[in-house]
């Protein structure tokens, strides 16, 4: 049984419809897959019936925007029920502050000598209720400044580049616990991916593990080398952690990230989906 728990369509900052992406998973071999767009579940309806179609099982997910003292973490909530006030308000917020900060971004990139227009991002985001750097980066791509996505977050969007501004994320304890109220499975994503290992150290995993109820942490993830992952995992056996893999699928939006890639155990996922649908837990 071949799992992968966090992809992204269209629908945030990939470049394949939710259906597109689903019978990529089935060409991939996968029998699971989950789709994890960014604050948003708009996409799972047409993922979910493009996989009963196609005799795959899709999961619900979606990839939380959450902060720790002003920097970025990322929250995997699978099977989290979409009609769930709080958190759908909270997800509103965060896509409004996606949104916001775009202004910022094109004064810096115009200053920086690589403008592109508000339309031309607006165009890149096609159906998208989330907006997401990526987008900028394609718009950027399209106007000529770079050759790929790659190119304008090294030298303009990565956090702390000349073109960054932040965006509202919500704090972590309470992104989890949104995602338990909303009867939601909670997940850290690649936490100690990017340099990430200060804003998450060992410590506060444990406490979120034992005073919000941390479900698992994502441990086989392209962006942590296998030392990383070596520690991770131990880290998860000791917090009684459900430790996840998976490939971060972003269609041709990212390299080296194709589904299945990275794949979850199945006893582990045979475990996560125990734990759906059990609302507020503490
Ligand atoms: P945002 O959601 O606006 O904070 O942008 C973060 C997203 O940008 C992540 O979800 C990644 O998909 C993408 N991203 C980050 N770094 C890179 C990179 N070097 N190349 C391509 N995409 C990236
Ligand atoms: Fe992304
Ligand atoms: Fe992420
Ligand atoms: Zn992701």
């Amino acid at each position: 049984m071949r799992i992968d728990l966090h992809t992204h369509s269209s629908i945030s900052d990939g470049t394949d419809t939710p259906a597109e992406l689903v019978l990529r998973a089935q060409q991939a071999g996968l029998d699971v897959v989950a789709l994890t767009d960014h604050d948003t579940f708009a996409g799972l309806d047409e993922a979910v019936a493009e996989g009963q179609r196609l005799g795959l099982t899709v999961l619900r997910g979606m990839e939380l925007s959450c902060s720790r003292h002003g920097n970025s973490v990322h929250l995997l909530a699978y099977g989290a029920d979409p009609a769930a006030p709080a958190l759908g308000a909270e997800m509103e917020k965060v896509r409004g502050g996606r949104m916001g900060r775009l202004a910022g971004v094109l004064q810096r990139l115009a200053e920086l000598g690589v403008p592109v227009s508000e339309q031309q991002v607006l165009a890149e985001m096609g159906n998208s209720p989330s907006m997401g750097r990526p987008h900028i980066a394609d718009a950027m791509v399209k106007a000529g400044h770079v050759r790929d996505r790659t190119e304008a977050f090294d030298r303009f969007l990565a956090d702390g580049g000349p073109a960054h501004v932040q965006r509202y994320g919500i704090e972590i304890e309470r992104g989890i616990d949104l995602v338990h109220e909303a009867g939601g499975v909670a997940v850290i994503a690649h936490p100690w991916g990017r340099g990430r290992e200060s804003v998450l150290p060992p410590d506060l995993l444990r406490q979120l593990a034992a005073e919000h109820g941390l479900d698992g942490i994502e441990v086989d993830h392209h962006d942590h080398d296998l030392e990383t992952r070596a520690r991770l995992r131990q880290l998860a056996a000791d917090l009684g952690l459900l430790a996840t893999g998976s490939s971060d699928y972003h269609g041709t939006g990212k390299l080296d990230h194709d589904l299945g890639s990275n794949t979850t155990d199945p006893a582990v996922y045979h475990a996560l989906v125990a734990r759906l649908g059990v609302p507020a837990r503490g």
